[in-house]
């Protein structure tokens, strides 16, 4: 029988870090004692006021469909969270409330793409963007970013890779997976490239709340009504809240390109979940304390790992400026074996970590870049103190 599956559905891949978020589940339920730095989720309850919105909201029978794009209570949030934190002005027509920003996204490339449309991303990225880029016929062009430089773009690689066909720039910063976030200058520079060159700018901002050393999130929005207009801001409450499990994601751009967004939308998954609008208005809005603390506590974590994992002989760690995420270069133990063949990839050492030295970690070929893994210190310093010790007894292991 021939297969009933369309191209796209085959060329789609799945999520490679709920993959081994699976693996790294069955091992648990094996009795396995494993350190997982494989989740890209905070380690910390939604804060309880959040939590008391949606019961709230329950109790008052708030459980039918509500308006597609999201209800205008939450809209307003999210617009006085944009203006609060992120000094831009939005009216409710310019914001729609999605399943998670990961559907934000999806919504934008089904609004914006034609099939050919190249949407420029920067490596090592979030697997996801080229995924829904090819998934409506449009084609990521990727543009390198250097380990020595923070793995932070710059205008002047982005601006050879632009054709007659590109229509986007798509920015994340701070960035999953090296946790880099593009400097204001930077910033400013890549902005005023997209209005020469008529280019949509795309700014993924899921992490802004989780920056460090005093480094302060700047939405690429907020250079001027000339960039603005051709921005589209994303954000979530999943991040910055530890709300990943709620499904509130959120969009602001101009009407035209939000209404379109929202009609899509309409017709796909219909309105994100009642009840979790209601505790995402309680989160945007409400005590922003827990966020504070997460980031402090996220801070100390990195200041530890880093300096758990540059002192290990054969790799490094640039020290990046937020998110929770590090990206270590184990390309140095590459052509290296312990028991087995040589290892000689990003899979292969993720796949000795994890079995001899029962780590979880993401092979940083799943974000474009095979010398590297992605880690997320989303967990206990204990945890993090055990992961350290086991990755150094196991990297050690390996010889030429
Ligand atoms: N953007 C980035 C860069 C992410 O890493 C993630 C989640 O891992 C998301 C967006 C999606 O988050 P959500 O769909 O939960 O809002």
């Amino acid at each position: 029988m021939t297969s009933h599956l369309s191209l796209r559905a085959r060329a789609t891949s799945p999520s490679a870090t709920l993959a081994i978020a699976a693996t790294a589940k069955r091992m648990k339920a094996e009795g396995i004692d494993v350190v997982d730095f494989g989740l890209g989720e905070p380690d910390f309850e939604t804060p309880p006021h959040v939590k008391e919105a949606a019961v709230h909201a329950i109790r008052d029978g708030f459980t039918r469909y509500t308006a597609a794009s999201g209800i205008e209570e939450l809209k307003d949030a999210i617009t006085t969270k944009l203006k609060r934190d992120n000094g831009l002005s939005y009216s409710r027509e310019e914001v729609i409330v999605s399943c998670g920003s990961k559907h934000s996204l999806f919504n934008i490339a089904e609004a914006v793409l034609e099939p050919g449309d190249e949407v420029i991303i920067p490596s090592p990225y979030w697997v996801t963007y080229t995924e829904q880029i090819r998934l409506v016929g449009g084609r990521p062009v990727i543009v390198q970013t250097r380990e020595d430089d923070g793995f932070r773009v710059a205008r002047s690689a982005i601006e050879p890779a632009i054709t007659p066909r590109t229509r986007a720039v798509l920015l994340n910063s701070p960035c999953n997976p090296t946790g880099a976030m593009i400097p204001a200058d930077r910033l400013k520079a890549i902005a005023a490239l997209a209005v020469e060159r008529d280019l949509l700018l795309i700014s993924d901002e899921a992490y802004e709340s989780m920056t460090y050393d005093g480094h302060e999130h700047v939405s690429i929005a907020s250079f001027g009504d000339a960039v603005k207009r051709r921005t589209i801001l994303v954000n979530t409450v999943s991040k910055t809240y530890a709300m990943t499990g709620w499904r509130i994601g959120y969009a602001a751009g101009p009407t035209d390109i939000i209404t379109a967004m929202g009609n899509i939308q309409s017709q796909v998954t219909s309105n994100p979940t009642s009840i979790a609008q209601k505790a995402a208005v309680a989160a945007l809005i409400g005590p922003q304390e827990s966020a504070r603390a997460m980031r402090a506590e996220f801070e100390r974590r990195r200041g530890y790992l880093v300096g758990r994992l540059n002192a290990i002989p054969g790799l490094t760690c640039t020290k990046p400026d937020g998110a929770f995420y590090l990206f270590p270069n184990v390309s140095g133990f590459y052509g290296r074996r312990a028991d087995g063949p040589p290892i000689r990839n990003s899979a292969e050492m993720a796949a000795y970590l994890l079995h001899k030295a029962h780590v979880v970690l993401v092979p940083g070929i799943e974000f474009g870049n095979d010398g590297h893994l992605r880690l997320s210190y989303t967990v206990s310093m204990d945890a993090l103190t055990k992961g350290a010790d086991r990755m150094e007894r196991a990297l050690g292991e390996l010889r030429s």
